[in-house]
């Protein structure tokens, strides 16, 4: 691990600072600092800009209206614009650009790339990921949903669940199964559907927190063009981790930003309400620097690897695993300091799935809903239990654990020889 930066990135830095001193308001404290509403208007305003300097989708190439940046750029922006409280895109384009931009970049046709990638970036095309079916979630390749191909179309029947912002996305990456002969991971293909079409049906979930921001989603006899698959027929399972890599890629460089700045609003928080002058909230607050500290170096260990040009790998799950796990504790911390006002919630929710935004005001619904989300980010892109089973198997190579007996044997039939 190396934790300095070479001067080059330290000149890229400044030019960064100038661009949003230029760009943001005077007096700007972070997009936590506005309304619900006018934080919207924002997004999608500061999104317009993002695409006018190129700076929407900062790794992709110029041809496809990409910034072209070096990794070490990518990196100094991200956290520039984490540390000004400012976003890097809109609802969607953690999807359209993260996820599905970056997979069509490696596995995609020069068609594709040319017909798809550009309409992310204007904003035409708004994307969400159709991967978990009620019945296939840690277990992906369970999944159950299929599409057959009839003429020049692929016909899609089943059912996805979880899907985040589909109410806000015209299109959809859908794993599909293309041949139930085949063995779990071999008969899936990795397709992209309209989603404006009387086959496809949006169902919003209720949160815990009283938001919907994911759904159901439920195809029946919907269709898409033969040649809207990214790979090959049957191949989509590399497909679709190649994608579940991407999924990854920026925390590295953000998170400790993020978590950090929320730290700093706890203990203003401690602070205000007294809490600070108790020895076990003080003894919980030094364990929660202790491990943004260590997130913080955890994440140079990662963007080291980045930057010589390795990829995202098994490794990375312990990045996901502590900042998930973490969050959980400091948000338990927070509304433990909030004693009974964490039962009458009131200010500005918390909307996101990690730390509250950059310039949040310290309001009690803001921790109360960070505590209730901080359980969904030990859930998504890969439960705690699924990153623990990653790092025993595949980074400290202990042995594969036992196989879930098929249905109809018992525990003992399955492991008695
Ligand atoms: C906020 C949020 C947003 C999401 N957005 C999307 C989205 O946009 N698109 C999408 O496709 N999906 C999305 N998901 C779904 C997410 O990927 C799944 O919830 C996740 O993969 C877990 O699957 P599951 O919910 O079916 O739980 P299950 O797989 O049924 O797991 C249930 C429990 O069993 C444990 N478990 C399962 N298998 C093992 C094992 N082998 N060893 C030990 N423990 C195990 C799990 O850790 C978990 O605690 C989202 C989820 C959340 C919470």
């Amino acid at each position: 691990m190396d934790p300095r930066y070479p001067p080059a990135a330290e000149e890229y830095r400044d030019k960064i600072r100038g661009f949003l001193g230029e760009q943001l308001p005077a007096g700007w404290k972070g997009i936590g600092g506005l309304d619900t509403e006018a934080a919207r208007r924002f997004v999608e305003e500061w999104r317009t800009v993002l695409y006018e300097h190129g700076l929407l989708a900062a790794s992709w190439p110029r041809e496809y209206g990409g910034g072209g940046l070096t990794p070490l750029e990518q990196v100094v922006v991200a956290e520039e614009f984490y540390r000004a409280g400012v976003p890097t895109g809109g609802p969607n384009d953690v999807f359209g650009i993260q996820l599905v931009g970056n997979t069509i970049l490696h596995w995609g046709t020069l068609e594709q790339k040319a017909r798809f990638l550009p309409r992310i970036l204007s904003g035409e095309d708004r994307w969400c990921q159709g991967y978990s079916e009620p019945s296939a979630g840690s277990d992906l390749a369970n999944l159950g949903t299929r599409a057959v191909l009839d003429g020049d179309e692929w016909v899609i029947n089943g059912q996805k669940i979880w899907t985040s912002a589909a109410h806000l996305a015209n299109w959809i990456f859908v794993l599909a199964r293309t041949d139930p002969d085949a063995s779990k991971h071999k008969g899936i293909s990795f397709l992209l559907v309209p989603m404006r079409q009387a086959g496809v049906e949006v169902r919003p979930i209720r949160m815990m927190t009283g938001l919907s921001e994911f759904n159901e989603t439920f195809f029946t006899d919907a269709r898409t063009p033969k040649d809207n698959i990214v790979g090959e027929v049957n191949a989509g399972w590399g497909v679709a981790m190649t994608l579940l890599g991407y999924e990854r890629g920026e925390a590295a460089a953000t998170f400790p930003i993020m978590f950090r700045s929320e730290l700093d609003r706890l203990m203003a928080l401690a602070r205000e309400t007294g809490a600070a002058s108790d020895p076990r909230v003080r003894q919980r607050v030094a364990w929660c620097y202790s491990k943004v500290e260590i997130m913080r170096f955890l994440g140079m260990r990662t963007l080291t690897k980045f930057l010589a040009g390795g990829q995202p790998g098994p490794a990375e799950s312990t990045f996901k695993l502590f900042w998930s796990e973490y969050h959980k504790i400091v948000t338990d911390l927070g509304v433990d300091i909030l004693g009974a006002a964490a039962l009458t919630p009131s200010g500005r929710m918390s909307t996101g799935f990690q730390a509250d935004d950059v310039g949040a005001p310290n309001d009690s619904a803001s921790w109360t809903t960070a505590f209730l989300m901080s359980r969904a980010g030990t859930i998504y892109a890969g439960s705690s239990q699924i990153q623990r089973n990653i790092v025993g198997e595949m980074v400290l190579g202990l042995p594969k654990e036992p196989a879930a007996p098929s249905q109809g044997a018992s525990w003992r039939d399955a492991h008695s020889q």
